[in-house]
C-alpha cells in the first residue's frame, strides 16, 4: 500500500469501527464481565487489545495503536498523555541506575532537562553528542551505555542525523536506539526499516494537527514491546478516548496537510533564502542545513517547520518583529493549521547546547508554516524583518 492509502486504511478494523467509518469513543474505567471465567479470560489476554480495565485502553485506543503501528512499521505502540510523557516513559522503561545514555546535543529542551534532572538523580549518566557525529558515535560508547537517543531533525537548529549509520554502530555494540521522530510524523520516515528500536511521536503536533490535544506515542519492535508496555502501564500512563478519537480524525488528513505545509514552507523558505539579510536557511530540504544529504536519502517528505538565521539583529529587534506579526502567532508547539513564530538570540541557542557550540552571529527565527496563503505569510515576514532591522 502507498503512503496515502495507508493513512486512510490504518487502524480501521471492523472490531474497532463496528460498521461505522470511525471507531466509537468508548469511555471506561471499569469493564464488567459476564462471569468469573470471562474475567479470567480477559485477564490472561489483557496485554492483547482486550477490554480489561480502562487504563489498558478501550477499542478507541486499540484503533489508534493499530494505526500508528501500521504507519510506522512497529509491532506495539504505547500511548501517553503528551509527547514529553512518551519520551520520559520510554526512557524510564529501559534505563536503570548505573546506565549510560548517549543523547543528541540538539535535543528538545525538556528532554535535556529530564536527563540533567530526574535521570541524573536516579543514577543515570548522560553524555551529549554532536548531531552530525554519524558512525563516529562508536568512540562514545561505554561498557554501560544502554541507549543512544536521536532526534532528527534537531529541535530549533534542524540538524538531520545519519539515523541508519548510528543504528548500525548501536546494533554492533548491543545498544538500544530511540528516535524522537515527531518532525517526520508517522509517514515521512520509516524508523524500524532504518534500525531504530523505539520511535517516539509528539502526536500533539501533526498527527492531531489542529492544536487542540496533547498526546504522545512510543512505537517499538517485538523485541522491546513487552518491556515498554508493562513499564508504561506501571507508570500509570493512559489517554482519553476523546483525545484519541480526535487524533484518529486528524490522522486521516495527514497526507494532504503535510504536502500543503511542505509546499507553503518551501515557498516561504525560498523567498527568505533570496534576501540579503538572511544568513542561511535551516530546512532539511536546503543544502545549507546540516545533514541535508541524510534528508534526501532517508525522508519521504518535509513539512511546515523550519528555521532561518539572520546576519544580524538583537533581542529588541526580535521583539519588534514578533510583536507586530499579523498572521504568525507567538507560541510553543507546532503541527496545527496555523502559522507560528519564535525568535532566539544566538546566546539563547548556545545555552541549549553543551557538546557543540553555536556559531551564528545573528538571531535564529523558527517558523511553523500553516495552511494560510504563503503570499500573506511572506508579506507578514517582510514587514517583520523591516521592524527587526530598524533596531540594528
Ligand atoms: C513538542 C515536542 C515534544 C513534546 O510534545 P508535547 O506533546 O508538547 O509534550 C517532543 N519532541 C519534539 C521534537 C517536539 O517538538
Amino acid at each position: 500500500m502507498k503512503k496515502d492509502t495507508k493513512i486512510i486504511a490504518s487502524g480501521r478494523k471492523p472490531e474497532w469501527t463496528r460498521g461505522a467509518v470511525n471507531p466509537a469513543v468508548v469511555r471506561a474505567s471499569t469493564v464488567v464481565f459476564d462471569s468469573v471465567s470471562d474475567m479470567k479470560k480477559a485477564t490472561a489476554q489483557r496485554h492483547n487489545k482486550t477490554l480489561f480495565y480502562g487504563r489498558r485502553g478501550t477499542t478507541t485506543a486499540f484503533a489508534f495503536q493499530d494505526a500508528m503501528n501500521e504507519l510506522e512499521g512497529g509491532v506495539g505502540c504505547a500511548l501517553y498523555p503528551s509527547g514529553t510523557a512518551a519520551i520520559s516513559g520510554a526512557l524510564l522503561s529501559f534505563l536503570q541506575a548505573g546506565d549510560h545514555l548517549l543523547m543528541v546535543d540538539s535535543v528538545y529542551e525538556p528532554t535535556r532537562d529530564l536527563c540533567d534532572g530526574l535521570l541524573s538523580r536516579y543514577g543515570i549518566e548522560t553524555t551529549y553528542y554532536d548531531p552530525m557525529i554519524g558512525e563516529g558515535i562508536k568512540a562514545l560508547i561505554q561498557p554501560n551505555t544502554k541507549i543512544i537517543y536521536l532526534e532528527s531533525p534537531g529541535s530549533i537548529t534542524m540538524e538531520v542525523q545519519d539515523v541508519p549509520g548510528i543504528c548500525r554502530v548501536a546494533k554492533a555494540h548491543g545498544v538500544m536506539t530511540m528516535l524522537d521522530n515527531t518532525w517526520a510524523s508517522p509517514v515521512n520516515l520509516q524508523p524500524f526499516a532504518l534500525g531504530i528500536d523505539v520511535s517516539i511521536q509528539a502526536a500533539t503536533k501533526y498527527v492531531v494537527g489542529h492544536s487542540d490535544v496533547m498526546l504522545g506515542t512510543a512505537t517499538t519492535t517485538a523485541e522491546y514491546w513487552d518491556q515498554l508496555r508493562e513499564n508504561s502501564y506501571l507508570l500509570g500512563q493512559c489517554t482519553s478516548p476523546d483525545d484519541l478519537y480526535l487524533a484518529l480524525r486528524g490522522l486521516r488528513t495527514l497526507g494532504v496537510r503535510m504536502r500543503q505545509h511542505q509546499s507553503n514552507a518551501m515557498q516561504v523558505a525560498q523567498w527568505l533564502e533570496s534576501r540579503s539579510d538572511v544568513d542561511h536557511i535551516r530546512h532539511p530540504a536546503f543544502a545549507s542545513c546540516p545533514g541535508h544529504e541524510f534528508f534526501e536519502r532517508d525522508y519521504l517528505g518535509a513539512n511546515g517547520l523550519f528555521s532561518f538565521v539572520l546576519k544580524q539583529g538583537n533581542a529588541e529587534g526580535i521583539k519588534a518583529m514578533l510583536d507586530g506579526m499579523q498572521h504568525f502567532k507567538i507560541g510553543f508547539s507546532w503541527g496545527g493549521f496555523e502559522s507560528l513564530i519564535l525568535g532566539h538570540t544566538p546566546e539563547h541557542v548556545a545555552h541549549l547546547r553543551s557538546a557543540t557550540s553555536w556559531q551564528a552571529h545573528g538571531p535564529l527565527i523558527r517558523l511553523h508554516i500553516g495552511l494560510e496563503d504563503p503570499e500573506d505569510l511572506i508579506a507578514d515576514l517582510d514587514a517583520g524583518l523591516a521592524r527587526l532591522a530598524q533596531c540594528n
